[in-house]
């Protein structure tokens, strides 16, 4: 297949990108480096430096014309969502609906897209939500990403799309950048193989589903093989405090460093953890990666870099 995947020099875009390529799919990579690394992009993948709202990315889908468009380019940051909410929803919403436009001129009918779990629930009635909790996004990232999710429905519904929205959970696993806001399991690693003392804020009983990068490309690639067309959790159900993913990466990077707490966030959920069993009788997906071996694998691919 000729698939191209937007956000591939990022942290799970890279990953899947590596898998497709794997399967002998044809990849191409639209990216604007803005946070992903052309070190990431595979050797057997082409990359076209561009901005996915540009002129640019449009002409690149145009002439390649994918059997797949696998959309992860995002501003993903929810804090400056919160601050700059029109930039949130020019690159989200607009720039997502640019590229759905280019597929239906060139027909491109196949379409996976990264949505979110946490950031579209809101603060959960029940634990774990299934994809019939309501959605109560707190912030404009969280809006957006559901409005794509509309957006996909209607290319479905009136112009004959099979799309795929998948709910990823918090992911984690390497080429995860240690220096954004977001990736918890990423700055943290970092910071306790430089011996700095990393900081939890609030008390760390705040809790998260942390799924392993490794099984949420399999979902993906499991999306494409099943045929599969709707919005789908992609979690592992387990509720892992702060603290308790903290104890795991002091384990696996040896060290004794205590946190430091910091006031918690404004806005930030205390408990999220998604129900993934839809995708597991759609498609038999099973998360395989037990939280420790994950965090031992991120753990040890950040010792082997200077990232
Ligand atoms: P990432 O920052 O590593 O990847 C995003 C990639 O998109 C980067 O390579 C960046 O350079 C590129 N990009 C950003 N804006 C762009 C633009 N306007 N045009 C072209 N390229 C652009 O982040 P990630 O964690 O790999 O996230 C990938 C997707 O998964 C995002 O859509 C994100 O919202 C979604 N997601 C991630 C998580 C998580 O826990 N990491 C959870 C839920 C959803």
């Amino acid at each position: 297949m000729r698939i191209l995947i937007t956000g591939g020099a990022g942290f799970i875009g890279s990953n899947i990108a590596d898998a497709f390529v794997a399967r002998g799919d044809e990849v191409l990579i639209v990216d604007d480096l803005s946070s992903g690394r052309e070190s990431n992009v595979p050797k057997a993948a082409r990359l076209v430096k561009a901005d996915v709202r540009s002129p640019e990315a449009r002409a690149a889908l145009e002439s390649f014309r994918p059997d797949v468009l696998c959309h992860l380019a995002a501003q993903l940051d929810v804090r400056k969502s919160v601050d700059d909410p029109m930039f949130d929803a020019d690159v989200n919403v607009v720039g997502s609906l640019k590229l759905l436009e280019a597929c239906k001129k060139v027909g491109t009918r196949r379409v996976l897209f990264a949505s979110t779990g946490g950031a579209i629930y809101g603060e959960q009635d029940v634990f774990p939500a299934d994809e019939t909790h309501p959605t109560r996004p707190m912030s404009p990232y969280g809006v957006a990403k559901l409005a794509v999710e509309h957006y996909l429905s209607y290319y479905t519904v009136v112009h004959g799309f099979r799309t795929t929205a998948l709910r990823f959970a918090n992911v984690y696993g390497p080429r995860q950048s240690p220096h954004g806001e977001a990736g918890v399991v990423a700055i943290f690693a970092r910071k306790l193989l430089n011996r700095e003392v990393p900081v939890i804020n609030g008390d760390g009983s705040q809790t998260r589903d942390f799924v392993f990068v490794g099984d949420v490309v399999r979902a993906n690639v499991l999306a494409i093989e099943k045929d599969l067309s709707g919005s789908f959790n992609v979690g592992t159900g387990v509720e892992t405090s702060v603290l308790e993913l903290y104890d795991s990466l002091r384990r696996a990077a040896g060290s004794d460093i205590a946190p430091k707490h910091a006031p918690g966030k404004l806005g930030e959920q205390m408990r999220s953890v998604l129900d993934a069993r839809l995708l597991e009788r759609h498609t038999g997906f099973r998360p395989q990666t037990k939280l420790d071996d994950g965090i031992r694998a991120t753990v040890d691919y950040f010792r082997s870099t200077d990232v």
